[in-house]
């Protein structure tokens, strides 16, 4: 029944396999950049100090209990969450034309977005992702057969945006297509359109009446304010434009194994609105029947109080300054070693990734040569890098690069 023509042996996924290598790797001096989780100055993994809070107030309720969840979650964390991106003021929020579900972190939200889209979109059921995006969207959209088409992205010549070919791609694109957009911090190239830029593509959105699939996996993360970070979605609700958000709060809560997130649609009218959660209700009882508690828990108690929202301001500062000081150290070290070739992209680009333009045979050497474990296109996890293993890392890159 399962022969191997029925069940094909499938390839690991690279970056739990790198993950693999890296860790039966005995080098002391073994640099690991592949997977997005943030590290602190010491490689380790940093529980945010607001989350720590949380959590002692969690464990001494003395109400607490282990009931389940309401099938779109607890309301205390969705109705913060959608604030969150449109900012508290939105007319979106004040009209009541959003409904928001909570989901299995940001994955699960990418999915039930698919799912919904398979199921209730009526325009052209053709998912346009970045050339290149996060790995996992390809396989979640195809998995509910929507396909997947690429649009223009990275431009390998600046290692930047290459914004005339991805406009040119989004206006070829036939009227009301599924457009998916990274929020902020681009995964992998760590490339964002500037805001101006964003501004231009909403007007091109609308335009062609397209369907903005926003992936907000970063907001926080990126720059290190909350607003900043959620500008381009803020750009399209603006503009009237339906959409729909798939928010994780995997990065910037450090909550990875909680699998906290949320998903969210804004439309035209409030009725939508309420049909749209109706449906989205049947979908979430039928795949999951109600979302786990714990990181949700821990992200309403930051959220819904001021004290503790203003301290995780604070823990986003210092995640995204010390990512930061690493990319400004890292472009610094190799100017002054002179390594051949531009690293002013190290700096432009922003938030956990840096796409640094080696190619598979310098990654592939730095792995044997230097055990600096980074996936086959060049990108690292900046999280990786801290001040005692720059200098180290800088040089490989310098002798591979020669
Ligand atoms: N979207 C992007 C672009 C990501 O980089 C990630 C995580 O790496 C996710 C979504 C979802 O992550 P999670 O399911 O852990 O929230």
């Amino acid at each position: 029944r399962f022969s191997a023509e029925a069940v094909p042996q499938a390839p690991e996924d690279p970056l739990y396999g790198l993950k693999r290598a890296f860790l039966a790797d005995p080098s002391p001096n073994k640099v690991d950049l592949g997977i997005g989780a943030y590290r602190d100055d010491n490689a380790k993994p940093w529980v945010l100090p607001v989350v720590k809070k949380a959590d002692d107030i969690l464990r001494n309720d003395p109400n607490l209990d282990h009931e389940y969840a309401p099938i779109a979650g607890i309301p205390t964390l969705t109705s913060k969450a959608i604030e969150l991106l449109l900012g508290a003021d939105s007319p979106a929020l004040k009209e009541k034309r959003t409904t928001s579900m909570q989901t299995i972190s940001g994955t699960g939200a990418c999915h039930v977005g698919a799912l919904f889209c398979a199921r209730f979109f009526r325009g052209n059921k053709t998912v346009y992702v970045s050339d290149p995006t996060w790995a996992n969207h390809n396989q979640i959209f195809s998995n509910v057969d929507l396909p997947v088409v690429k649009y223009p992205y990275f431009s390998k010549d600046t290692k930047g945006l290459n914004f005339a070919g991805m406009k040119a791609a989004i206006a070829d694109a036939p009227e009301e297509s599924i457009i998916l957009l990274h929020a902020c911090a681009h995964n992998p190239t760590g490339v964002d359109p500037t805001v101006e830029q964003w501004a231009e593509l909403a007007d091109l959105v609308a335009q062609k009446r397209h369907f903005p699939f926003f992936d907000c996996a970063y907001q926080g993360f990126a720059s290190g304010n909350l607003a900043k970070d959620a500008a381009a979605i803020r750009l399209f609700v603006e503009r009237g434009i339906e959409l729909i958000i798939a928010q994780s709060f995997a990065k910037n809560f450090g909550l990875y194994g909680e699998r906290a997130g949320c998903f969210h649609v804004v439309t035209d009218t409030p009725e939508t609105a309420t049909r749209v959660a109706s449906q989205l209700a049947i979908l979430q009882r039928s795949e999951i029947s109600s979302p786990p508690l714990y990181g949700a828990r821990i992200a309403s108690i930051v959220l819904n109080d001021p004290a503790l929202f203003a301290e995780w301001e604070d823990n986003l500062r210092e995640m995204s300054g010390r990512i930061i000081s690493m990319r400004t150290a890292l472009r610094a070290k190799l100017e002054e070693l002179g390594t051949p070739g531009t690293w002013n992209h190290i700096t432009d680009q922003i938030g956990m990734f840096s796409f640094t333009g080696l190619n598979e045979a310098q990654v592939l050497k730095l792995r044997e040569e230097a055990h600096v474990y980074m996936t086959k296109n060049g990108r690292i996890s900046m999280a990786g890098l801290n001040t005692k293993n720059i200098d180290y890392f800088a040089k490989a890159v310098d002798k591979v690069v020669r």
